[in-house]
């Protein structure tokens, strides 16, 4: 039996592996989520045959989870993706702190002088990683949803008191360990839950994203140290899949941001006003009629799509327009910024939902190369991702991070509602500039009026 368990986990471990590699392209990556879903199914039936439990509670919270679960799922829109992800942490988190605590409380026995060192550190890592993700995550999410402001909130002393309180966890940890005292394990989940709280108040604006991938690696190593509690190779495995991938993914968007993981946590962005620069020029808008004139000239086009693009759902209107300015004669060119939108390849999911072709996909480098030769850069609701002040304004917080340099196209048309600023709540003087045409509305209605000009 024991020889059989440890098959099927590996089995299961063997269909994680393979899932998360599919989910490595577009075309495989709904697949790959069954193959990783099978996985989870084999080693919960496993585990669940051979625990010899009452099945009632377990089949009970399956239902109710699961129910949840898919009308959460369903009901999530593209963009509000970060936050659903944001919660599921926070509950991954949630359930480590309770496998570590059932564990503590088994029997109704809370005398643990007598406890195993190891058991006991798993417990109080469990209940240390799983307690800071659960309201990390929560806090994220009330950040992301626009429950809670969505800047940074910082104060003075605030990296003292935090470095205090993860001290005094450390300090409560190794006393639960060494006496098995109970009372400092009720410390310890205290802590873990203000220092949640403590350490995601002061990132804010365009930091939160790496924040969800972030906690996302957090939940798989709360998961990680469960496993060690209740002694489950597959849940070891599992949680230390997402602890990799998570981090592996936050590393990435720090890159693209030119930022350190760091900086990121412990920079305050977005408590700053930004920049010190004062703007120059005005916004000058343009009508849908009057650029259209200029796309029927133009001989190249770059589309730069943002997370304004998501949000109007723009992305088969614009692959139309693409379609019609080629049939027009232009070389039509989309550029994708790697944090365009709010969660890594957001764009590239949107665009190949809309079937826009493979080849017509720029990397940034490539396109800032040949920027200087494009008639006409169309900046669909993307905004930080375009910012000069990037490149050009030291004291702007986001100077350093990688751009699209669309402001180097002979015209740039920006497409977005009104006067609003990006996720890092900055000023943007692509707008200002005299090259930059503003074309107010939704995105979507923007892209059908101009496709209907070369109807007409
Ligand atoms: P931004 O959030 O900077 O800007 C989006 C723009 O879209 C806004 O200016 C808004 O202006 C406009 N907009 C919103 N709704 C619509 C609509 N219906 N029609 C037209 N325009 C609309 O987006 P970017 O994609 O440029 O930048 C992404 C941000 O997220 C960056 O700050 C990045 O650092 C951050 N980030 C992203 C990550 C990722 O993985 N993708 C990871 C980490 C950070 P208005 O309100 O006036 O319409």
């Amino acid at each position: 039996m024991e020889s059989l368990i440890n098959i099927s986990y590996i089995v299961a471990s063997v269909l994680f592996i393979f899932g998360i590699k599919m989910l490595g392209s577009a075309d495989t990556a709904r697949r790959g989520n069954q193959l990783s879903s099978l996985g989870m199914l084999i080693a919960v039936a496993v585990t669940l045959m051979a625990s010899g439990l009452s099945y009632t509670w377990i089949i009970a919270g399956l239902l109710i989870g699961s129910a949840i679960g898919v009308v959460a799922a369903k009901r999530v829109q593209m963009t509000g993706m970060p936050e659903l992800v944001a919660l599921f942490n926070g509950f991954g988190g949630l359930a480590s702190l309770l496998v570590g605590w059932a564990e503590f409380a088994k029997e109704g026995n809370f005398d643990h002088s007598e406890y195993p060192v190891f058991t006991a550190c798993a417990v109080v890592f469990a209940i240390l990683v799983g307690g800071i993700t659960f309201t990390g995550s929560m806090i994220a999410y009330l950040k992301l949803s626009g429950k809670m402001g969505g800047s940074a909130t910082v104060f003075p002393g605030q990296k003292v008191i935090n470095a205090l309180v993860f001290i005094a966890l450390l300090v409560m940890g190794a006393i639960f360990v060494s006496t098995g005292a109970a009372w400092a394990l009720y410390v310890v989940i205290g802590l873990a839950l203000a220092l949640g709280i403590l350490g995601v108040i002061p990132i804010g604006g365009g930091d939160m994203p790496v924040v969800i991938s972030f906690l996302n690696s957090f939940s798989g190593i709360a998961a990680s140290a469960a496993g060690f509690v209740i002694l489950n190779n597959v849940l070891i495995v599992a949680g230390c899949l997402v602890g990799a991938s998570g981090i592996i993914l936050t590393v990435i968007m720090c890159k693209a941001m030119n930022r350190t993981l760091g900086n990121v946590l412990f920079g305050g962005f977005g408590a700053t006003s930004g920049s010190t620069q004062e703007v120059e020029g005005e916004m000058k808008p343009i009508s849908t009629e009057d650029a259209f004139y200029v796309l029927e000239a133009a001989e190249s086009v770059i589309f730069v799509p943002g997370y304004g693009m998501a949000v109007a759902q723009a992305q088969h209107a614009v692959k139309e327009l693409g379609e019609i300015l080629e049939n027009n004669g232009a070389e039509v060119r989309f550029a994708i910024h790697p944090v365009a939108g709010r969660m890594p390849g957001h764009m590239n999911v949107l665009l190949a939902e809309a079937d826009v072709p493979y080849e017509q996909l720029c990397e940034m480098d490539d396109v800032n190369a040949i920027m200087e030769t494009v008639d006409v850069a169309i900046v669909i609701g993307a905004n930080d991702v375009v910012n000069p002040a990037a490149g050009d304004d030291p004291s702007s917080p986001i100077y350093g991070m990688p751009i699209i340099n669309v402001h180097q196209a002979r015209t740039v048309f920006a497409l977005k509602r009104g006067q609003g600023a990006g996720f890092s709540g900055l000023v943007n003087t692509l707008f200002f500039r005299d090259n930059t045409r503003m074309i107010y509305g939704d995105a979507k209605e923007t892209m059908n009026n101009l496709v209907g000009q070369f109807k007409d």
